[in-house]
């Protein structure tokens, strides 16, 4: 189809302008020759012209602030706007990272409060707030595994155990450490197959057991029931245990991952505390250990250098190095204004609100799992966490795919859900509505779920065609990954997007 949005280019108009420039103060000069490029032909528009552009093309994007993002294991919840607020205080928003330690009390007050409040939601020891992501923080982990063994001169352990179900992320994490990873396979309820898990731990690779990476609750939204005994195996042979706490929205005040024997797990800030994500902007994922992994937090990590004198004061707060640090994994000081929106989130909810949190997580999963379950199959129908998966066969419709009914969903004008993961399911689409909606868009969810499987009987056609009310038809996926087709000038010479 052709796009039907004009480029700014084409309404160009010459002479008109958005931009005064004030009288010029200095003496002018020529521009090297090689530095003016004539054929760039910049747009001459309007202001008003500029702000409805790009209003329009914003409002092409889908967003959460638009309308509900059900995009399984992305948590993709409200992001309040005090956070926003908080975060453009000038007295944060206008630091730089080079000011000096004593001219940023307030800052380095945020970052070791929320780490403390992240290590007491989780019951750690000590937090990191330097990773930049969830993937950065599984990094940070997995290092901070190899260098415990190494310093202990333990040098053979060299491989971590990853379930079948795990996050993409997980074992791409173990290779770029340099370790390799030793997949295990789940049982037919979904949780990690205890008896293969217990002859690795027992086998002849016992020694080589650096650590275990999991999920919980895993990438199926179930939380794993048989976790006790996982820690416990991969204690007795000598690896540590790291939980991706991605999924923490289903634990808030429920579970402590600390307390159930996990020495390492990441927090992604930008799902379970609201700060946005998306786009591959700044994120945090944060790392909470044990005490056997506090020396080798990533560095710089903010600590009390010197306490206060009289309860009502502050203490001084400074950058410091771990005793034996895997390093500094980033510039500066991690993403400060995510800090902050972590803060304000904390802060406005307090202990109990994250509980509710949770529980409301929770709830709306399995209220949305309880009215789709007759409709499509839900292969461990048992209570979920915060998400739960279908497998999008329908009898009476085989031609259709999971895809087919995400694309259809968006006619709907509902964001899809997660396609094709977790792998282990066939056709999967995982579902994770959040605690952030109404009971009322849940119902719209569900009542466009139930007229799509309709659909799919009597009209597949209506499907596999889809999306028909978006601005881009169905992409051909494939094509598009292998022959990108990254500028606008393609299209500006009158081409077209398909
Ligand atoms: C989102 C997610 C990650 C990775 O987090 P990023 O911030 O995207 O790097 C890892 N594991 C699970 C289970 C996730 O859902």
């Amino acid at each position: 189809m052709k796009y039907n949005e004009p480029l700014i280019y084409e309404i160009s108009s010459p002479g008109r302008i958005g931009v005064n420039l004030p009288v010029c103060d200095v003496p002018e000069s020529e521009l090297p020759a090689d530095l003016i490029r004539d054929e760039l032909g910049l747009p001459e528009v309007g202001e008003l012209q500029v702000v409805r552009h790009f209003v329009k093309l914003s409002q092409l994007n889908y967003a959460i602030d638009k309308g509900f993002y059900p995009l399984g294991s992305c948590t993709m919840k409200y992001n309040p706007k005090i956070n926003e607020d908080v975060a453009r205080y000038t007295g944060f928003a206008g630091l730089h990272p080079m000011n000096d330690e004593d001219s940023i009390q307030g800052a380095l007050h945020v970052m070791y409060t929320l780490q403390n409040w992240l290590a007491e939601v989780s019951g750690f020891d000590a937090v990191s707030l330097h990773p930049a992501a969830g993937a950065h923080g599984e990094f940070a982990g997995i290092l901070m595994i190899r260098k415990y063994h190494l310093d202990r001169g333990d040098v053979s352990r060299t491989k971590i155990l990853v379930p079948n179900s795990a996050h993409g992320t997980n074992p791409a994490t173990v290779t770029m450490a340099g370790m390799t990873v030793i997949e295990l396979p789940s049982d037919h309820n979904g949780d990690v197959d205890l008896e293969a898990l217990r002859a690795v731990c027992e086998g002849p690779e016992r020694e080589h057991i650096a650590g275990m990476m999991i999920t919980v609750p895993s990438t199926l939204g179930l939380f794993e029931r048989g976790i006790l005994k996982i820690i416990d195996m991969v204690h007795q042979a000598g690896g540590l245990m790291y939980m991706d706490g991605a999924n923490m929205n289903a634990l808030m005040g429920i579970v402590k991952p600390g307390e159930l024997g996990f020495d390492v797990m990441h927090y992604n800030l930008h799902k379970t505390f609201s700060t946005p994500h998306g786009g591959g902007g700044p994120g945090c994922g944060a790392v909470g250990v044990n005490s056997k992994l506090k020396p080798f937090l990533p560095m710089p990590w903010v600590d009390i250098v010197e306490p206060a004198d009289h309860e009502d004061e502050y203490p001084l707060y400074g950058f410091v190095k771990p005793e034996k640090t895997i390093g500094r994994l980033k510039a500066f000081h991690g993403n400060f204004g995510m800090h902050t929106r972590a803060y304000a989130y904390i802060r406005a909810y307090g202990g109990e609100g994250l509980f509710e949190v949770s529980k409301h997580a929770v709830l709306n999963a399995n209220y949305v799992r309880s009215q789709l379950k007759d409709t499509y199959k839900i292969p461990y129908n048992r209570a979920c966490g915060h998400e739960f998966v279908i497998e999008a066969h329908l009898d009476g419709a085989e031609s259709i795919h999971a895809l087919d009914i995400s694309k259809r969903l968006m006619d709907y004008g509902i964001h899809p859900p997660t396609n094709y993961f977790p792998l282990i399911v066939p056709e999967a689409l995982l579902i994770e509505p959040t605690e952030t909606e109404t009971k009322e868009t849940l119902d719209e969810f569900i009542d466009a779920m139930k007229q799509i499987a309709r659909e799919a009987k009597e009209n597949p056609s209506l499907l596999t065609s889809a999306p028909h009310t978006m601005p881009v038809k169905r992409l051909d996926e494939v094509r598009a990954a292998k022959q990108l087709v990254l500028c606008c000038a393609p299209i500006m010479k009158g081409g077209t997007v398909e």
